[in-house]
């Protein structure tokens, strides 16, 4: 076997210090004739089993359109306090809560359309939690990829390979698996 020196490849971006606030695509006129403008929001803070991740792209997707449009037959965002859609997300993981184990500062994580579910019922325990009546829709019920940063929990985030561009990585957390 032939020796080479390979270097593990280093983040492909820069870790910042975490801000207090940073940009986010919000929907204005939520309705059929809804917009989106660019707002400053807080950067969430993770509990013990969440991380936070920057998110380096985020995918655009249809449902998008309609959660912002309010008809797709659900309680509209608004319901939930909630202006930013968006659930096809990648970046890098910049914080970590004290019981997380998975994932590390600097690790690449993806945000996919269900952020978390109750992991406590039929569906969950037989492999069928997109059907769990208490998953969280990333999105809809929490603030979804059109922000810089978002918290998941680490046992539902998704780990992504180098080597897969966070513009390529991203639309694979909803579009391109479905
Ligand atoms: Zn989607
Ligand atoms: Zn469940």
């Amino acid at each position: 076997m032939v020796a080479t020196n390979v270097t593990k490849p280093s983040p492909s971006h820069t870790i910042p210090v975490i801000p207090t606030h940073c940009k986010a695509g919000v929907v204005v006129n939520e309705g059929p004739n809804f917009e989106v403008r660019v707002a400053t929001v807080p950067v969430p803070t993770p509990g013990p089993d969440e991380i936070l991740v920057r998110l380096n792209a985020t995918g655009l997707c249809s449902s998008d359109l309609h959660l912002m449009a309010a008809d797709l037959g659900t309680p509209p965002m608004s319901a939930f306090g909630v202006r930013s859609p968006g659930h096809e997300g990648a970046g890098i993981v910049v914080q970590v809560g004290a019981n997380v184990k998975t994932f590390q500062v600097g690790d690449r994580a993806g945000i996919k359309p269900i952020l978390d579910t109750c992991n406590n019922c039929d569906l969950c325990w037989d492999d069928k939690e997109t059907y769990c009546s208490g998953a969280v829709l990333t999105g809809l019920a929490v603030a979804g990829t059109y922000q810089q940063f978002i918290v998941s929990p680490a046992r539902y985030a998704s780990p992504i390979p180098d080597g897969i561009p966070d513009e390529v990585a991203a639309p694979i957390m909803c579009s391109a698996s479905t």
